[in-house]
């Protein structure tokens, strides 16, 4: 069974996480030795500054990658496919620290799209995945306005390769539904990860690009990347289920009776208000229809890089009247506009009806 280790920390330089990942790196201590490479994948979705807690802290990289050092000779990669703004991938290592963080350390960058997709049981990825022994998994602890949370399960979402990215929510435009496929690809890579998560500061709200940085002081490890999700879902005061890839993964047949850290019901996080909402199925088609979040263009911000047509998984937006416009009976509130806007002009619009049911 493999061990979840925690610690609590007052930023990224406090000893304490150091020694939670040396524990953690010694209980691996074999697989580490053996691996031949070794894959570095932090959440890098756009290119945000580390202070926005959009992406893995350089810091907390950084650290990982000087102990990893310690245990293993392998060959170190890093690498993500950033959302849909994948081809911006200089900008977006530059921003958030990692070319930083790649001169420091000598670990080569790679790009997710220079490997050749491969298909398995109809899912695509990157072959970058084939190409090394170990996944180090770096998540950052987020709110996602579609999947509940993004920890470990989800981050793996970034070795699929760009544009592929936006077919999973075209195909799978139901919340669940698109949990329960990043499950069973998680089923293809799982066994390669180990997972360490980035919650020292957090985001919460509108993630997983738009919330606010929250201060939680929580880093976690653990070859058991479902474990690991639960007990920092819990950590943060939240139901195991609240993060879909987790409730995918129980209805799977995932036991989490090992789990030993406590249920609490005094959330550290303020969820996303985006979120859809689930009603009683007699009540659903009353009134589903009119509990929506749909994006909106905010002309005055908008800077024309035209990402968010781009990330369209239903061809929604549209250029009219020389701006982006969305067109809401088309528009499968996915998100992935919203997620790749740098100039934070994909506002949300929400239905009176959902103002009521989910709160101002
Ligand atoms: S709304 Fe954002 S992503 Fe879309 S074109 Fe304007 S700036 Fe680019
Ligand atoms: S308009 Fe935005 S939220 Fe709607 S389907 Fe397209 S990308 Fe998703």
């Amino acid at each position: 069974m493999n061990n979840i280790y925690k610690a609590h920390c007052k930023g990224y330089h406090d000893t304490s996480l150091q020694k939670m990942i040396e524990n953690y790196f010694y209980s691996e201590r074999d697989r580490l030795a053996g691996a031949r490479r070794i894959l570095i994948k932090p959440n890098l979705l756009s290119a945000s500054i580390p202070e926005k807690a959009v992406t893995t802290h350089p810091d907390f990289v950084r650290t990982v990658i000087r102990i990893l050092r310690e245990y293993t000779e392998a060959e170190l990669w890093l690498g993500d496919s950033p959302g849909a703004n994948f081809g911006k991938y200089d900008k977006v290592l530059e921003v958030t620290g990692m070319t930083k963080v790649a001169e420091e350390t000598g670990v080569h960058v790679v790009r997710v799209e220079s490997f050749e997709p491969v298909s398995r049981g109809g899912i695509v990825y990157s072959s970058l995945a084939e190409e090394v022994d170990i996944i180090l998994n770096l998540p950052k602890l987020k709110t996602h306005g579609l999947t509940g949370m993004t920890l470990a399960v989800k981050n793996l979402f970034g070795l699929i390769p760009g544009t592929a990215k936006v077919g999973y929510h075209r195909d799978f435009p139901v919340d669940t539904e698109l949990a329960a496929q990043l499950y069973k690809y998680f089923g293809i890579l799982g066994h390669k990860t180990m997972n360490i998560i980035d919650g020292i500061i957090g985001m919460e709200g509108d993630g997983p690009s738009k919330g606010t940085p929250v201060e939680l002081g929580i880093a976690a490890a653990s070859s058991d990347a479902v474990g690991l999700d639960i007990a920092v879902t819990r950590m943060v005061g939240l139901k195991d289920e609240f993060c879909l890839t987790t409730k995918a993964a129980i209805a799977a047949g995932y036991d989490k009776s090992h789990i030993d850290v406590p249920e609490t019901n005094i959330p550290l996080i303020k969820k996303s208000l985006s979120k859809k909402v689930y009603l009683p199925p007699f009540l659903k088609q009353l009134v589903a229809k009119q509990v929506y979040v749909k994006p909106v263009v905010l002309n005055e911000k908008c800077i024309l890089c035209m990402l968010c047509m781009k990330s369209c998984p239903v061809d929604a937006i549209a250029v009219i009247n020389d701006f982006p416009f969305v067109d809401k009976k088309k528009c499968i509130e996915c998100f992935c506009c919203h997620e790749v806007c740098e100039s934070d002009a994909v506002g949300l619009e929400r239905s009176w009806l959902h103002k009521l049911v989910v709160g101002k």
